[in-house]
């Protein structure tokens, strides 16, 4: 196998054991971007020099024996992380002159683990999207099939973990972002618990929903991305201080005993029979593992996408009252006076896509319109929230299919928003009640594409959910294939 088609854990031993060194590994990295990334389409920008000087930098570390969790290991940033000194577009016309001038506390915690950024990955404008379709930059192709989308809202950093143009990436998820396109890709999502990762550097989408995660090519390094993600930061407020386990040590550990939640709402007619059949395979796994299936309700799940295209575009819009050409960004040229700058900033700059939320937002926290709809919607949330905090009390974690279909193709859906909203059916609940959430690929379809089983569990149980999922990857025995690109 060629050294990008390794994981972290398999490039860390060859590392240690002075098989290999970063800046070989950047090198296949970059070797296969040349070969496919024309077709895929995974970056929005490719960072070739840094990464170059930070594997050799890395090498220089390997030499004195210092190697840290991610030491060499190359990683695609979705290009909603702020990257200081390198542009940062959000997948926007709005923002693509913008150079932040500092880096996320993602970015700079990936850094001191010894990460190499191998560039800024492309996703749906401001992350709203479930293909990947709506970024300024073009689309990203399914490296399992061309004609096919990749999942979005985080679709490059998908691909490019899929398409072994990186070993690991860092995603992001609203409503779905990171563990649709991880289910669409054939690789490991993991939203963790709102809070568990800062959220500083990240640019906002919808504030209350958004959660930083990683996309990797197996659970264990997960379980390692994970390790360097979370934990509390100072800077933001919303981050929880509370101490990080060792998310390795979950790994391989059995699931003997474990109550596993199967929710009626979940198992919905209009799923793809090929999803439900691989999903339905997925339980009598976690079954043969020690497992034991039960029952459970979360009777508010019809309200899910309602409530999420209320409080997600009211957020949005007033995240994003801050372009307007001022200060950062694009700003319209020839323009007569002030109001007019605004107007064709926004009207520039801003996608189809963003411009509906930022409509459907505004709209719902107008005056008069407030209490019928964003504190409705509030409210329905926390009936959620409920649900699950109920469900966890029969439970210890919950399994529904990550996705109702695989990859749809491209353009079958750019007309009919609705029908893009649906794709999120069952990972929107998740970030309406702020627990993680993670999918593990679980087969292909006839035609060769991937799908995703999507393990929940409560509030800062990520750990629980690397041990699932560990015991279900090792028990599944899905067959290991590469996209033929
Ligand atoms: N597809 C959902 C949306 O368009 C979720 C996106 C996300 O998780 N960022 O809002």
């Amino acid at each position: 196998m060629e050294l990008n088609q390794l994981t972290i854990h398999e490039l860390q031993e060859k590392i240690k054991n002075g098989e290999t060194s970063a800046t070989q590994i950047i090198e296949s990295v970059f070797d296969r971007i040349n070969a496919v990334e024309e077709r895929v389409h995974s970056y929005i920008r490719l960072m070739r020099d840094e990464a170059l000087a930070a594997a050799k930098k890395a090498d220089e570390e390997i030499e004195k024996g210092r190697i840290n969790t991610l030491t060499g290991i190359p990683i695609a940033l979705k290009d909603i992380v702020c990257t200081k000194g390198i542009n940062t577009t959000c997948g926007s016309r709005i923002l693509h002159n913008f150079v932040p001038p500092y880096d996320a506390t993602v970015v700079e915690k990936l850094r001191k683990a010894g990460a190499v950024f191998v560039g800024k990955a492309n996703m749906d404008e401001f992350a709203m999207g479930s293909s990947t379709e709506t970024s300024y930059f073009g689309v990203t192709r399914n490296p399992w099939d061309l004609e096919r989308i990749p999942g979005g809202s985080s679709g490059g950093s998908a691909t490019a973990v899929a398409a072994d143009e990186c070993i690991a990436s860092i995603g992001s998820d609203t409503g779905g972002s990171i563990r649709q396109p991880a289910a669409h890709c054939g690789v490991v999502g993991l939203k963790p618990t709102y809070g568990r990762v800062s959220r500083f550097g990240l640019i906002a989408f919808a504030s209350s929903l958004d959660q930083i995660g990683p996309l990797t090519k197996d659970v264990e390094d997960c379980a390692l991305m994970m390790n360097v993600l979370a934990g509390y930061d100072p800077r933001e407020s919303t981050s929880v201080p509370m101490e990080v386990p060792d998310y390795r040590q979950f790994v391989g550990r059995d699931i003997k005993g474990w109550k596993i939640g199967i929710p009626q709402e979940y198992f919905i007619e209009g799923i793809d029979p090929e999803v439900s059949a691989a999903v339905k395979k997925a339980i009598t796994v976690v079954q043969a593992c020690g497992g034991q299936c039960v029952d459970i309700s979360l009777p508010h799940t019809e309200y899910c996408l309602a409530v999420y295209y209320i409080i997600a575009p009211a957020e949005a819009c007033s995240n994003l009252a801050r372009y307007d050409g001022v200060r950062y960004g694009h700003r319209a040229s020839e323009v007569k006076d002030l109001l007019e700058m605004y107007k064709r900033t926004r009207r520039e700059g801003f996608g189809a896509e963003v411009k509906r939320r930022i409509m459907i937002g505004t709209y719902a926290l107008s005056a008069g319109y407030y209490d019928a709809y964003y504190k409705k919607a509030s409210q329905v949330r926390a009936l959620i929230r409920r649900d699950f905090d109920e469900a966890f009390q029969k439970c210890d974690v919950i399994l529904t299919p990550t996705t109702p279909t695989p990859a749809f193709k491209i353009g079958e859906k750019t007309d009919t928003p609705l029908q893009m909203y649906l794709s999120d059916i069952f990972t929107i609940s998740t970030n309406l009640a702020g627990n993680p959430g993670i999918s593990v690929p679980c087969g292909f379809t006839a035609a060769g594409l991937p799908m995703g089983v999507q393990f929940l569990a409560g509030h800062f149980e990520e750990g629980k959910l690397i041990q699932i999922a560990s015991a279900y990857e090792k028990n599944a025995n899905i067959e290991k294939r590469r996209p033929q690109l």
